[in-house]
């Protein structure tokens, strides 16, 4: 983690930052170790470009953070009856913070964090680390990608045992919740809303689980992902119940074939975010579904369920080795059906591997 501040200092001084200000989320657990809650009271780490990194908080948080983070912080702990302004002067003052060029996070800080940080250092100027941080992150170590590969093992077993308790007429939320629990029981969380969408439903990336009873002929989009250690995984199968009508399956062959074409563009040397989307899309506009794959390719993984790298037109720098992101090609048919086959791949030294190796070739459930 040290290595992680040190790493951060030189981008700093690359962009002619002389402090980070970091608040509670991902990027303070990243540089700092600490789960902190976003909650009312104001909390901050100040990272200058030389000197012990400083932390701002509530008096009540400190045994706590003293007890996680594996840094060296000097801790500026505030009390309810005298509020935080006292505290963050000092830091800002021991930091020698004014006139300084001060990175925040525009996507994460809130207006009340950043007043009160202008407030006391006099004369700053601020710009948006937030790109600086997510190039950071985009690219695992490997105590990183163990977790997420921790997390994998977690969401494919789970789903495993999930699809093989489906029966024909159950209902969407009730599978969802078999999947949950099935999560938790193995020691994880669910990363986000775990989803079953069936039939009709399945049209539609963003479906909440709900009373729909599984029928014969339906397509179900299955779509999970896990926590272990703060590290995500993130994966989608798409299974048959029963007989499927032919023009459905010919939807999921593509499907398949646009995932497999992302993957084999990932492991190109070189790849960027534009070339997966461009090798993924490609298929499915030739097969005549074009306008119905309605999203991006994908997106970054790790701390954050969606972060940088998106696998998207535009996006043409080449991705590192150690970069961890969705391949998530879809077809969605409004008032029909929807196919997702979403995997989680990491690129390597010489290509690129996939994380999930659940099956992919159409599985039949439900008898
Ligand atoms: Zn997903
Ligand atoms: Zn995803």
């Amino acid at each position: 983690m040290t290595e992680r501040l040190t790493c951060a200092r030189a981008v700093m001084r690359h962009h002619g930052l002389d402090a980070l200000a970091v608040v509670p989320g991902s990027n303070l657990r990243y540089l700092a170790g600490l789960e902190l809650q976003t909650r009312l009271r104001l909390t901050l780490m100040l990272v200058p470009l030389d000197g012990q990194p400083a932390l701002v908080l509530p008096a009540m948080e400190q045994a706590r953070a003293m007890a996680a983070s594996p840094i060296d912080l000097r801790y500026y702990p505030w009390s309810d009856a005298d509020g935080p302004d006292g505290a963050l002067a000092r830091a800002v003052n021991d930091a020698g913070l004014a006139g300084s060029t001060i990175g925040i996070e525009h996507t994460t800080m809130r207006v009340f964090e950043l007043r009160a940080l202008e407030q006391v250092a006099v004369e700053a100027r601020f710009a948006d680390a937030t790109p600086l941080l997510a190039g950071m992150r985009a690219v695992k170590d490997a105590e990183e990608l163990a977790a997420m590969r921790e997390a994998v093992r977690v969401i494919e077993m789970t789903l495993h045992e999930t699809l093989a308790q489906v029966r024909i007429g159950m209902l969407e939320r009730e599978i969802a919740e078999i999947w949950d629990r099935a999560i938790r029981a193995h020691g994880c969380l669910p990363a986000f809303e775990t989803t079953v969408a069936s039939g009709p439903n399945g049209a539609n990336p963003h479906h909440t689980s709900g009373d729909r009873a599984l029928q014969d002929g339906d397509l179900v989009v299955f779509d999970g992902g896990a926590v272990y250690q703060g590290y995500v995984s993130d994966i989608t199968r798409t299974c048959a119940v029963g007989r499927l009508a032919d023009d459905m399956r010919q939807v999921y062959d593509l499907v398949l074939a646009a995932n497999a074409a992302g993957r084999a563009a990932a492991g190109t040397p070189g790849a960027t975010g534009e070339s997966i989307d461009a090798a993924a899309r490609r298929v499915i506009e030739t097969g005549g579904y074009g306008p119905h794959f309605i999203h991006r390719t994908g997106h970054g993984i790790g701390l954050d369920i969606h972060e940088p790298p998106f696998i998207v037109a535009g996006n043409r720098v080449p991705l590192p080795a150690g970069t961890t992101f969705t391949v998530e090609p879809g077809i969605y048919l409004r008032g029909v059906c929807g196919v997702r086959i979403e995997d989680d791949v990491v690129i390597t030294t010489n290509g690129a591997e996939s994380l999930t190796t659940f099956p992919r070739e159409l599985l039949s459930i439900g008898h």
